[in-house]
């Protein structure tokens, strides 16, 4: 046994840090974690998992007014913005709990206390005061909401804030083009909030492929969002309860609440990482190697503090893959290639492998595009515009998948099977060889055929 009061200390008690503190435990080693919010991060505390929830919260509105052209009537139809808040903050308690205990009763010793490094193997917990030495740290700390430093940008709120807004807004103005910029215009506008999303581009969800970045664009508008383009905000002030954003000499836009979805950044300040001799980016994100190892040997780091892919399920394979590299019998670098993601905006968005312009940078002509727009069967009957975009990109002659863009309802469940296929190296005849379900909008992905 090593002379360090840990073989392992885990700075950050998120999903990632959870599991790989859970396992590095299972594998018989003395492991603590410290965490200065509550258990589970960003996902379970401040992200994904609240934002779920307020997305179906939302989506009861419209489902209501559709609802009459399948026979209901429904009358005296309000709705209470404190009782979902507290219903989702209850639950957020709830998994929170789940994974304070998870940890608990793996063995792992958890301090609700803030970490920081006196040096390369010495932390000192802020509120205790007491210092611990660890022979391996994990720095699994996540990021923050960053917003642009422009005169009032303190008037505004971000994500954090938005899940504990005391009241609804009559009016928000949302900036930013990114996930959670266009996840929480969906959200507010359903939930009845006049809602303006302002980006600086040309068009939402930078990155995507360019059908699913016009199709999103154009069903926020649909959902009655103002999606303001080419603008970006260069002051915020306040008179009379009311807040007015300037952008530029282009226009000002007056709201009751300002959101700016601007970015993410690592959490890293004030952790000391110097004094251990762990490197940062220019953004402060940890510089990690494959296997997530930092520039100091003994130190790794995991999930959203690296800015690799900043995604809950990535930060939890990382951990896994770090301690089979440290403590089990395996050396093995995360492949963080083709990993099916999803955008819950509404409808919502599922993708994974490459983009169009991507695969033709890469590939240049050898690649075949499908692609296909349809009203789904439901939003026929309902009389809604909403469609659904369904795109495939298949490479060389034998036409293996190598990218899939889905836009309609129940795309982000779609696409994790479609995933396996990527992963699997499946090829069109695969997909064409596979008989439809029918009636269901999936189906179309099984009978896409060329334009040519
Ligand atoms: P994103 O990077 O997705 O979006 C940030 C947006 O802010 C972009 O549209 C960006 O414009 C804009 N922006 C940046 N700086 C400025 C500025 N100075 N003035 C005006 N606009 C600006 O970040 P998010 O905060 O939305 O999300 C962070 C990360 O969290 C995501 O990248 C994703 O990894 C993860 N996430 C995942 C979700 C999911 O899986 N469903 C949901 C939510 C978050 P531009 O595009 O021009 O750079």
């Amino acid at each position: 046994m090593s002379n360090y009061d840990y073989d392992l200390f885990v700075i950050g008690a998120g999903s990632g840090g959870v599991r790989a503190g859970r396992l590095a435990a299972r594998l018989g080693k003395r492991v603590a974690v410290a965490e200065e919010s509550r258990p589970g991060g960003t996902c379970v505390v401040r992200g994904c998992v609240p934002k779920k929830l307020l997305v179906y919260g939302s989506q009861y509105g419209e489902a209501i007014k559709s609802s009459g052209e399948y026979g209901w009537s429904v009358k005296d139809v309000s709705f209470d913005w404190t009782s979902l808040r507290g219903n989702v903050q209850e639950e957020v308690s709830r998994l929170s709990g789940i994974y304070g205990t998870m940890l608990e009763r793996s063995g792992v010793t958890v301090f609700s206390d803030r970490a920081e490094f006196v040096d390369a193997h010495t932390l000192k917990l802020q509120i205790s005061g007491r210092e611990v030495t660890a022979e391996t740290i994990l720095i699994a700390v996540g990021g923050r909401p960053w917003v642009p430093d422009i005169r009032g940008a303190e008037h505004a709120v971000v994500s954090d804030d938005a899940f504990l807004l005391e009241n609804l807004p009559e009016k928000i103005l949302i900036i930013g083009g990114g996930y959670i910029a266009s996840e929480f215009a969906g959200i507010f506008a359903g939930m009845g909030v006049k809602t303006v999303q302002a980006y600086r581009g040309e068009r939402l969800l930078r990155g995507f492929d360019p059908d699913v970045r016009e199709c999103v664009g154009r069903h926020q508008m649909l959902a009655g969002i103002d999606v303001r383009f080419n603008i970006s905000p260069t002051e915020i002030s306040k008179s009379s309860g009311e807040y007015t954003v300037t952008f530029g000499d282009r226009c000002k836009i007056t709201t009751d609440l300002v959101f700016m979805a601007t970015g993410r950044r690592p959490h890293t300040a004030g952790l000391g990482l110097d004094r251990a001799g762990v490197d940062v980016d220019e953004n402060g994100a940890v510089a990690v190697d494959a296997y997530s190892r930092t520039s100091a040997g003994h130190i790794y780091a995991i999930g959203d503090v690296t800015d690799r892919v900043n995604l809950t399920p990535v930060a939890i394979r990382e951990g896994m893959a770090f301690v089979e590299t440290v403590f089990g019998k395996n050396r093995i670098a995360y492949d963080h290639s083709n990993i099916p993601s999803a955008v819950f905006t509404q409808p919502p968005v599922g993708v994974v492998g490459l983009t169009e312009p991507e695969a033709r940078q890469k590939h240049g002509d050898d690649i075949t595009v499908y692609t296909t727009k349809f009203r789904p069967m439901k939003n026929i009957l309902a009389h809604k515009e909403q469609q659904c975009l369904m795109k495939l990109i298949t490479l060389g002659e034998d036409e293996t998948v190598i990218g899939i863009h889905l836009v309609g309802d129940d795309t982000p469940e779609i696409i994790q099977a479609l995933g396996i296929c990527i992963k699997g190296g499946l090829t069109k005849a695969d997909f064409d060889s596979t008989c439809a379900v029918h009636p269901t909008s999936a189906e179309e992905i099984v009978t896409l055929k060329s334009a040519d």
